[in-house]
């Protein structure tokens, strides 16, 4: 098939794009579209039919469930058989945002959504131009991440017409997303709450409006037997093409382990990437050395990071060695997916 491409551009007139957007998702096309988080690979959540497209189009394993992307309340109503009070709170705490929420499905949506599961993965997104294509589809649009199963996710559309071109209806071209990595994944159908996937809303900020919150185990324990609890966590994932190596410690220490490590394969004729930070990328003479951000305001790093590994990709890079990061706050998403990457592949310098 041919994929249409539209680009939205600021102070025009948009509405026949999201009318043509929203037409494809009701009669059980696909569409990307971009979101706060990342580009999102949307159809028709109440249409098993439309949401298995997804599936085959991504290369998807079918047991991985999908999200569902809504723009107000009463549609919250309508997929979930239950609402805890403490849902509610965080609702007015942090949607529309970068936040999904777990609960128990209504008999409205399919399995073929949520993977067999009978709970249900639901987010509010922020970003105008996926509330306009949520509400111009129908109100419940089931969208993962827009690139093939196990790349690097989508933060601006050339990644999703990389992946996708030819495979999928249409792409919404909205620039480039903001935070870059996917939201973070609650779930409400336990008590505490516990989060299974590490994104922008923080631990921290659950703390601050509901209390207590646990977080997956097998998050921090990535060698731990125990499969994660949300399905999707347990594949490789955000992987470039590049064997990919993270060294932690203090940062003059880790620069002379990478410019060693470095200068080892260089000296075999393999080509060489290196990711550091604006404090750092100046202890580095060798290799392809790209900027991931500023270890001042870690925001930063999180919107460069999978739009790199792509870069390395397309550079055709064989070995990466990337710094490591503080894991408190947004930190937290940036190592697990950095560390998802690596094939959990860390090198810890002790202290000297
Ligand atoms: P993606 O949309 O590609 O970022 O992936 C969605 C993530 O949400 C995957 O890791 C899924 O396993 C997870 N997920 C979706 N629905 C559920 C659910 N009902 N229970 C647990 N995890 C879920
Ligand atoms: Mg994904």
């Amino acid at each position: 098939m041919k994929t249409i491409i539209k680009k939205i551009t600021k102070n025009q007139n948009n509405t026949d794009i999201i009318k043509q957007a929203g037409d494809i998702l009701k009669s059980g096309g696909l569409v990307a579209f971009p979101t706060e988080t990342v580009y999102g690979l949307g159809a028709d959540a109440l249409n098993e039919q439309a949401a298995k497209k997804i599936y085959a189009a991504k290369g998807r394993p079918s047991d991985n469930p999908l999200i569902v992307h809504i723009t107000n309340m009463e549609a919250l109503d309508k997929i979930t058989e239950y609402i805890p009070q403490e849902a509610r709170i965080v609702a007015d705490a942090y949607w529309p945002g970068p936040l999904t929420m777990i609960f128990r499905k209504s008999e409205i949506v399919p399995m073929g959504t949520t993977g067999g599961l009978n709970t249900v993965a639901v987010r509010m997104p922020s970003h105008e131009i996926a509330r306009e294509v949520i509400d111009a589809g129908g109100g419940y649009i089931a969208a993962p991440s827009a690139n093939t199963s196990g790349r690097p996710s989508p933060t601006a559309a050339e990644h999703v017409q990389e992946d996708l071109s030819g495979r999928i209806d249409m792409i919404v071209d909205g620039g480039a997303v903001e935070i870059g990595v996917e939201s973070t994944i609650l779930d409400m159908t336990v008590t505490p709450p516990m989060i299974l996937r590490p994104g922008a809303i923080t631990r921290e900020m659950l703390n601050e409006v509901i209390g207590e919150v646990a977080v997956d185990k097998t998050l921090m324990n990535p060698n731990s037997k125990k499969a994660p609890k949300a399905p999707g966590m347990k594949y490789r994932h955000y992987a470039p093409k590049a064997d990919l190596t993270v060294i932690e410690g203090e940062l003059d220490r880790v620069a002379d382990e990478i410019n060693r490590l470095a200068q080892e394969k260089l000296s075999e004729g393999y080509k060489v990437g290196i990711i550091g930070t604006e404090e750092t990328v100046g202890k580095y003479p060798f290799g392809d050395v790209k900027c991931i951000g500023t270890r001042e305001d870690e925001a930063t790093i999180a919107s460069h990071l999978f739009g790199i590994l792509r870069e390395f990709d397309n550079d055709g890079v064989e070995y990466i060695y990337s710094e490591s990061f503080d894991s408190e706050g947004i930190g937290s998403a940036i190592m697990n997916r950095l560390l998802k990457a690596a094939g959990q592949h860390i090198i810890r310098l002790g202290n000297k």
